[in-house]
Order: C-alpha cells, then sequence, then structure tokens
C-alpha cells in the first residue's frame, strides 16, 4: 500500500560511544527517533542522529539500576514510546579468573545481564500493548569461540543474555514483538582499543592481528561492519525472525 509506515522510536542504551552511538545513528538513517540513554553525555551520537533526521533525546541512566531504568522509562514514554530496544552497553574488563573478585564478577553480571532485564521489564509492556515490538541485545561471540582467557564474568553474561533473548521470544512472539541477539567479534571502538592496548596495526596490539588471521574474513571489524545486523533486526521485514543469536564476527565462530 501507499500507506507510510510509522515513525518508529528506539531506545539505545550505551549510546554515548562505541557500537552504540553507531547503531543509534543506523538507527536514525533508517528513519527512526531514538532515546540515547547512557551513564556519560550522548552529545556526539545526538548530534549524528540529528544529521541523520531523526529526533534524538538523551538521557542520563545508569542500566544497573531500577530507580534510573524507570526514569528512563518515563523520559521515553514522554518522547513517544519504545518501538525498538536495543540492549547494548555493557563491560568487559579483562581479569584472569584467579584475580577475579566477587565484587568484580557481580558488577560485569549487573551491568551486562542485570540491565537487560531491567529494561526488558520497562519496555516489554508498551510495546505489548501496540502489539509490535523489536528487542536485540548485544551478546558477542566470546560466548561461542571460547578461546579468549580473562572472561569468565563476561562470557558467562553473555551466555545469559543469549538465554534471556531465546526465553523473551517465546513469551512475546505472539505479540508481534521479536527479541534476537547479536553476537559481534573484538570490533573497534575506544574501549576495545584501550583493552587491546592500542589501535590494529600498532606495535603491542598483535591481538588485532591475531582475532583477524582467524576470520573467513580476515580484517579488524569496526561498527558500521556491525549495523547492518541492527538496522535489519529492527525492521519490517525481520518480524518473523526471533531467539536468534546473529553472529557477527567475519566467519571466526560457526554456530
Ligand atoms: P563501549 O565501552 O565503547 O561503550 C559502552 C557504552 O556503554 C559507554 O558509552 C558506557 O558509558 C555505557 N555504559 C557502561 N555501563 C553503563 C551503565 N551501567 N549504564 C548506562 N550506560 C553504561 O563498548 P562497546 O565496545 O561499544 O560495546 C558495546 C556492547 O557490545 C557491549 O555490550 C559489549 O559487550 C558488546 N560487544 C562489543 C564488542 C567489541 O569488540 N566492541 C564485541 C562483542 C560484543
Amino acid at each position: 500500500s501507499d500507506e507510510q509506515p510509522k515513525k518508529r522510536i528506539a531506545v539505545v542504551t550505551g549510546a554515548a560511544a562505541g557500537l552504540g552511538q553507531a547503531i543509534a545513528h543506523r538507527l536514525a538513517e533508517s528513519g527512526m527517533d531514538v532515546v540515547l540513554a547512557d551513564l556519560d553525555t550522548a552529545d556526539e551520537t545526538a548530534a549524528l542522529v540529528d544529521k541523520a533526521g531523526g529526533r534524538a533525546h538523551s538521557v542520563i541512566c545508569d542500566v544497573t539500576s531500577e530507580a534510573s531504568v524507570a526514569e528512563l522509562a518515563t523520559a521515553a514514554q514522554d518522547f513517544g514510546g519504545c518501538d525498538v530496544l536495543v540492549n547494548n552497553a555493557g563491560i568487559y574488563p579483562f581479569v584472569l579468573f584467579e584475580d577475579l573478585t566477587f565484587e568484580m564478577w557481580r558488577r560485569i553480571l549487573s551491568t551486562n545481564l542485570d540491565s537487560m532485564f531491567l529494561t526488558c521489564k520497562a519496555f516489554l509492556p508498551g510495546m505489548q500493548t501496540n502489539g509490535w515490538g523489536r528487542v536485540i541485545n548485544l551478546a558477542s561471540n566470546a560466548y561461542m569461540n571460547g578461546a579468549d582467557p580473562m572472561l569468565a564474568g563476561y562470557v558467562s553474561s553473555k551466555g545469559g543474555v543469549i538465554g534471556l533473548t531465546r526465553a523473551l521470544a517465546s513469551e512475546y512472539g505472539a505479540h508481534g514483538i521479536t527479541v534476537n541477539a547479536i553476537a559481534p567479534g573484538l570490533t573497534v571502538t575506544g574501549t576495545t582499543i584501550a583493552a587491546v592496548g592500542g589501535r590494529p596495526g600498532e606495535a603491542g596490539a598483535a591481538k588485532w592481528g591475531a582475532m583477524a588471521a582467524l576470520q573467513a574474513i580476515k580484517r579488524t571489524p569496526t561498527p558500521a561492519d556491525v549495523v547492518g545486523a541492527a538496522a535489519f533486526l529492527a525492521s519490517e521485514e525481520a518480524g518473523f525472525i526471533t531467539a536468534q543469536t546473529l553472529v557477527v564476527d567475519g566467519g571466526l565462530a560457526r554456530v
């Protein structure tokens, strides 16, 4: 039909930097307005969304806090709602298990998994009322390839993310809501550059080349390599795809 599709609103957590920023920008290019939730101000992302023709609304939010996520939900409601939820905020400190304290373990699980419990609790009821919704959770190929040491908390949290994705898909499929995960490989962001110890090609940053060598496509991914998966899963045409984890890692993990 000639009917114009509804202008969708996306809520992206961890939208101030890295993959969250790139996904927010890409969803704006798909015609969405975007709520940018982050501990940090997301001015740079807001400018990108604006340039792409979307409305941006920045909300300072700690996704580990039930009260803070409740404030995010109110802010999103005032902005117009939430059709697409991208649970992207996450942390990945590299720590040997023998050095991993219970406090650090709890912080990783809280940031990477409890956060998704809270945002899904906050935003799924509205999607259910609308009879339409998309939830996209950031997992990681570190869960599948399993070869990376120093990530016990992280890999455990991402296994939980994939489990939550599958479980919620079962409960919300009848309401027009899809729930999927994206599992990127090691991708260049400010945080991964710091973690690896330099940019791809730089001395002391051999991990980039080592990862690329394991991939079928032997180059280091940037956020631009990942955003298409988010745009697709958020689209109308992906409405029959749910409970899946789309691995975007140049063919490293085989699932
Ligand atoms: P990043 O560190 O570049 O950006 C993360 C953003 O999340 C930051 O802006 C940070 O302020 C925000 N954030 C952190 N804790 C928060 C909290 N409690 N509340 C609100 N915001 C918070 O990270 P990234 O590399 O872009 O990774 C984003 C997501 O993608 C994470 O879930 C990560 O596990 C996943 N991932 C990344 C890679 C990679 O190589 N970059 C690979 C696989 C999966």
